[in-house]
């Protein structure tokens, strides 16, 4: 944003305006420094899935034409990229919407315990083929939040997937619900929910960064497990629009903790 600042009396010869203070021209340099990264980021990620279709294409083309195996695993692999590719747009997508709506409080009532049911029905299935039990602590009974009830879906889907694909060999995630009659922090009755896994933990070197976008602490795996590196930046715009907090805790090697806090009204 630039400021107006006050023009001094009298004026000097050459003042015809106003000035715009230094401060204001490096916030709007390191503004645009952060967007010329965010679309170079882009572009990297869309870059690589495409340049393995095309390898892929011109294969088919030639060596692999009138070979049916290689033809089947070739198009299983463009198949994967594909849906990479897929993923990441519609991440940026939600990420660019709840980025919009952030300065916009919801006006719907949430219940968690029914919002946190279906979340864990809905990826019970991919827990399943990772080895992974889900075990739902905690309350169980009506406990509304004003909120969003797609972006709290979205933020409680991201944190479990990541519990299942970051933490599942632990063999286990535990999501936990409570009630907080005074939140510090918030200053307010608020809900808890956290999301813990017994897997291979974060180094808390990386722990201030994790939520900014395309953050990986490993990015070869992130992307091996279908990662697109913005599920916590997009948990981290939909947390702020509804007033609330997000914690991680994690130790290297034993597992990870993440908490999000929304007050109750
Ligand atoms: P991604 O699409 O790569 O999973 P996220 O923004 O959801 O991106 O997460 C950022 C990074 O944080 C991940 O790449 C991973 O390195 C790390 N991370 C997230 N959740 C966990 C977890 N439960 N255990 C260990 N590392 C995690």
């Amino acid at each position: 944003m630039v400021t107006l600042v006050p023009l001094p009396h009298p004026l000097p010869p050459w003042a015809g305006g106003v000035l715009i203070s230094f401060e204001d021209v490096t916030a709007l340099e390191s503004a645009e420094a952060m967007r010329r990264d965010f679309v170079a980021n882009v572009s990297h990620e869309l870059r690589t899935p495409l340049t393995a279709l095309m390898g892929f294409i011109e294969t088919l083309r030639s060596s692999a034409r009138d070979d049916p195996k290689a033809r089947d695993r070739f198009l299983s692999i463009m198949e994967r990229e594909a849906s990479r590719m897929n993923r990441l747009v519609g991440d940026l997508l939600s990420l660019s919407r709840v980025e919009g709506e952030e300065r916009r409080r919801p006006t719907t009532n949430v219940d968690m315990s029914v919002l946190l049911r279906g979340v864990l029905q809905t990826l019970e299935h991919t827990a399943q083929s990772s080895n992974v039990a889900l075990i739902r602590e905690g309350e169980t009974g009506e406990i509304r939040v004003p909120g969003d009830p797609d972006q709290l879906t979205q933020v409680f889907t991201n944190l479990i997937e990541n519990a299942i694909k970051y933490g599942g060999q632990g063999g286990e995630v535990r999501v936990s619900l409570s009630r907080i009659a005074q939140e510090p922090v918030l200053g307010a009755p608020a809900v808890r929910v956290d999301v813990l896994d017994l897997g291979e933990g974060i180094d808390p070197v990386h722990l201030p960064r994790l939520t900014e976008r395309f953050y990986r602490v490993d990015t070869h795996r992130s992307r091996e497990k279908g990662g697109t590196g913005l599920g916590l930046a997009i948990v981290k715009h939909i947390v702020a629009r509804h007033r609330g907090r997000l914690r991680v805790e994690s130790t290297p090697g034993e597992g990870s903790r993440f908490t999000i806090i929304l007050p109750l009204n």
